[in-house]
This record gives C-alpha cells, structure tokens and sequence, in this order.
C-alpha cells in the first residue's frame, strides 16, 4: 500500500480563502482583523515563523504589526508592552513568539495577554476553557491538524488515537479535540513503556516528538492516517518530520509531508483565529 498523502499546502489555501470571506464582511463593516506578534531576541528559527505569521495576514488583508525587541528586554518593558497592544483597538490578536530568553518568565508574560485577544490559546482561560470544548481560540497547530482530518475526510469518531508526545502546545490540546470529536484517545510520551505497541493500534497517529525520522513503517499500522506534526534538521541541514516518511508511507492509509503538511495549516489557523477574536470583539461573531 502506498498512503495518500495529504496535501498541507492546498487544504491551507482553501481554509485561508474560508477565512478572507469572513475577514473581508469585517472590513466592508470598517474593521480590518489585526495581529500584533513580537518577539524578543534573535532566535533564527524563530524570525522565519514570524516573518511567515506576517506574510499570511498580508494575504489576507489583514493589518500587522512585528514588534522586535531586544534579547536583554527587561520583563517589566514586555508587559508593558502587552498592556498597550491589549488596548489598542487596531489589535484583535497579540501572540509571543516562544520561546522567550531565559530570563523572562513565560508563564506571566502568556497570562498578561487579554484572553480574548490570545489567538494562540495559550491563557489559561482559553487552556480551561479547551478543557471544556468551549474555546474560541484552540492552540493552532492541533487546531491545524483537526481541520486537516476533517478536510481530508478521516473519520475521527470511535477511531483510536494516539498521540506522541505531551507538550502544552501540542500533544495536550491534540488529545483534547480529538476527544471532543469523539475519538478513544491514547498519549504517549517519553516514559511510555513499549511504544510500538501503541502506535501499532492507532487508526489515527500524530507525532509530535521534536526527533528526526522517529516514527516508523514498523510502528504503523496498515491503512492508518499518521500526521507529523515535527519539525527537524537531518544531518544534511535538511527539513524533516518525525516520521520516517519513505518507509511509512508504504504502510500508512494517509501520510502529512514536512514540508508542506501540517506546517502551513499552523499558521492558516493563527489567522482563522485572529479574524475570529476581531469578530468576537466588534460584535460580529459567527
Ligand atoms: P516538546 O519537546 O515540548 O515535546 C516533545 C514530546 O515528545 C514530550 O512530551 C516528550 O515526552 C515526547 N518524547 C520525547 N522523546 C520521546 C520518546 N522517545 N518516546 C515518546 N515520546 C517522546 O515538543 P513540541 O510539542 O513543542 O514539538 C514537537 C515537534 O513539533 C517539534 O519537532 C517541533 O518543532 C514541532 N512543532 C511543529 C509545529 C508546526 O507548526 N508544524 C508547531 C509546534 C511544534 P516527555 O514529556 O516525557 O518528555
């Protein structure tokens, strides 16, 4: 069996021209969504995802704003900053770009963003209320990865599945929508005693483990949807996910690339939810 593999890119360009229409009906109402991002310090990686974030709003007409600030920024100068764009009615959604320089604590700068204008869903409010299934901003990369199911058509409900690691941003939230859509949800991590055996069972599979080519045709079973949601550096300095995608894909029903799989749905979500907070805001909410 070779898997199909499910395009990123397009399913993105499809959600984005979803999510202009409603942002366009804002702006013919005078309100054009805006996303603050700032991020503080020099990380490589880091100036590439937000330069992308930037881009996206471009695409959709929607207002940004790239605030940088220098790595040595005192906490009190980044609060402070927080609490202008949390006023700033040009503002709909303020994200950090993570993670922060050491000595700035992450936890208080993520809880000073007012949580309706937390398009990450990073606050506590919006990680309760993911908890509940009530939240209007779901961390976007799960986010990502639900609609890409949902687009795809991999039924979720009654299926088994298992999840690979168990950060805040990821493998928790994952776990969540999938059970909120029904799913028999496993998550394993770091101290999970025969791997294998789990991911063996899964119908639907999400790596998120941060390790090059983890995942393998071995550990999968025959016909299942495996989403990778890793982003690694082989030893060549090439991009690679978590799963080994040459000898998964012979076994998989479904198979996410990276590039082009859940990367770009990543960020499609962060501007479905910035279009969102600023309906939400003006009154004009779905
Ligand atoms: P974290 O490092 O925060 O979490 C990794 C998780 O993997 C941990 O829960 C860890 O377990 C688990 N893990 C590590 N080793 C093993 C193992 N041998 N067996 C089972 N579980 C293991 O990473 P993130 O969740 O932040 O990111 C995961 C990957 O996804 C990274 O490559 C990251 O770059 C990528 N990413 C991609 C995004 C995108 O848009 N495509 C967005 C965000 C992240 P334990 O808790 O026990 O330590």
């Amino acid at each position: 069996m070779t898997a199909q593999i499910i395009d990123g890119k397009a399913i993105a360009q499809e959600v984005r021209a979803e999510w202009k229409v409603r942002a366009d009906a804002l702006k013919a109402r005078g309100i054009t969504p805006g996303m603050a991002v700032i991020i503080v310090g020099e990380d490589a990686a880091s100036k590439v995802y937000v330069a992308n974030k930037v881009k996206a709003c471009a695409e959709l007409g929607l207002h940004s704003e790239h605030i940088v600030m220098p790595s040595d920024t005192p906490e009190a100068a980044l609060l402070a900053k927080i609490s202008a764009l949390n006023n700033d009615p040009k503002i709909h959604g303020i994200l950090v770009q993570l993670p922060l320089p050491k000595h700035l604590n992450a936890h208080k700068v993520i809880e000073a963003i007012n949580p309706d204008k937390d398009v990450d869903g990073f606050h506590q409010k919006n990680v309760g209320a993911l908890v509940t299934g009530e939240t209007p901003f779901p961390s976007c990369t799960p986010f990502g990865v639900m609609v890409l199911l949902e687009k795809t058509g991999i039924a979720i409900e009654g299926k088994h599945a298992v999840i690979v690691g168990r950060s805040n941003i990821v493998g928790k939230p994952m776990a969540l929508l999938l059970l909120h859509k029904n799913a028999t949800v496993t998550i394993c991590t770091s101290k999970t005693i025969d791997l294998a055996k789990h991911t063996r069972d899964a119908d639907i599979l999400v790596a998120a483990v941060g390790k090059a080519n983890f995942i393998t045709g071995g550990m999968v079973k025959p016909g299942a949807a495996v989403i990778d949601v890793g982003i690694n550096r082989n030893a060549e300095g090439k991009l690679v996910g978590d799963v080994d995608f040459a000898s998964v894909k012979e076994v998989a029903g479904y198979i996410t690339p990276v590039p082009g799989g859940v990367g770009p749905m990543t960020i499609t979500m962060l501007v479905a939810n910035t279009v969102k907070a600023a309906e939400r805001l003006s009154g004009f909410n779905k």
